[in-house]
């Protein structure tokens, strides 16, 4: 049976099966994620969340070349933030309605594991209905090498302080040629996998990400797509607790040391690839289109190439947008519903789970002067 034709019934399909999708016109691949899209998710309805990023500290010694974000210890502009700081921050989202943080540094070997425990208790005691979900791979991997302690120890504590999840980011293209190639000291693929297992383990949160435009093929995307699915698989047959959803957005290079060096990759790549991941993800329900590195216009055409949600507000995100000045990086919710209604699906706010809280008065917020 032709590929598509599988694809279309909802089969898994296998590695060469995958990278022949990348041979097919768009449109007819397309055409199979956006009916795969309407029967695993809410099929009227494009999600989004409102939440706000903290970085809050912008010290790192992993110096990935794709990175305009880090500073070293001694550069004048390096900073972290104090518990107060970070607060304040949590409290302008609260005053928004949001309910959820995405909080990320660099690798900082000044910051011990006390710091951020005590960073999460004073988050928690302040704000108790604000979810945490914080700290890569990456991090985590630092905290191991800084403590001693296994991803489990070092997990499990933060959990006690007050973790929900992680962001699941710094995955990029799990292929380590690729991802070395770019960036040497970059935590390896079988550590960003044996992390986010253990996170999985513990009963927290995690994201499934992906970051084309590193110089990689159609297969070592499909190999990346394939290490999520295995561990999705794993996940939720060893532990009843899997990835909430998948997030694909493209290499920003314009103010990195690589611009001009790693070919980044084009809005075809971009809807190619999502369109594959919705076929290629069978155990993922949720996908999230990305306004932020696409822009809105590429964002509501991703609706129909596999998309079902559009992502968050994302109050203040510094990572992408050091790396590129041409595009957005945060969102008001009446500018969200805009994009999803012209593009013709019913918006609804979700948790980071997908479920849907809230449906907002689509009248009421573009009939509004403000926000
Ligand atoms: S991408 Fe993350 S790990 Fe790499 S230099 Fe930037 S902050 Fe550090």
């Amino acid at each position: 049976m032709d590929v598509l034709d599988r694809a279309a019934r909802g089969e898994r399909l296998e590695r060469e099966e995958l990278v022949e999708l990348y041979r097919r016109p768009l449109a007819e691949v397309a055409a199979v994620a956006h009916a795969l899209r309407l029967e695993r998710a809410h099929p009227d309805h494009v999600t989004y969340l409102i939440d706000r990023n903290i970085n809050y500290s912008n010290v790192c010694t992993v110096g990935c070349g794709y990175c305009a974000f880090y500073r070293t210890r001694r550069q004048p502009d390096a900073y972290t933030l104090s518990y107060e700081e970070v607060g304040r921050k949590v409290a302008e989202l609260e005053a928004v309605g949001g309910k959820r943080i995405l909080m990320q540094g660099g690798v900082n070997p000044d910051l011990p594991l006390e710091w951020y425990e005590g960073l999460l208790r004073y988050l928690k005691e302040r704000h108790p209905d604000v979810r945490i979900d914080a700290f890569s791979p990456e991090e985590i991997l630092g905290l191991e090498r800084l403590t001693g302690m296994p991803a489990r120890e070092v997990l499990s504590r933060l959990k006690a302080a007050g973790l929900d999840g992680v962001p699941g980011a710094g995955a990029e293209i799990l292929v380590d040629r690729i991802r070395h190639a770019a960036a040497p000291a970059r935590i390896p693929t079988a550590d960003w996998v044996r992390i986010v297992e253990e996170v999985l383990a513990l009963g927290m949160y995690s994201l499934a990400s992906m970051v084309i435009g590193m110089g990689e093929g159609p297969e070592e995307r499909v190999e990346h797509l394939l290490v999520l699915r295995e561990l999705q698989d794993r996940a939720l047959a060893q532990y009843g607790n899997g990835f909430s959803g998948f997030a694909l957005w493209t290499m920003q290079l314009e103010n990195t040391r690589l611009a001009g060096r790693l070919p980044g990759a084009t809005a075809h790549e971009y809807l190619q690839t999502l369109a594959v991941a919705r076929i290629a993800l069978d155990n993922i329900a949720g996908h999230q289109a990305s306004w932020p590195t696409m822009g809105f216009k590429v964002a509501q055409t991703a609706l129909y190439y596999g998309a079902n949600d559009f992502g968050s507000t994302m109050l203040e995100e510094n990572v992408v947008s050091a790396a590129s000045g041409n595009v957005r990086r945060s969102a008001t919710v009446r500018e969200i519903v805009r994009q999803i209604v012209e593009a013709g699906f019913r918006p609804a706010e979700r948790n980071v789970f997908y479920e849907i809280v809230a449906e907002p008065d689509v009248d009421a917020l573009l009939a509004s002067p403000v926000g």
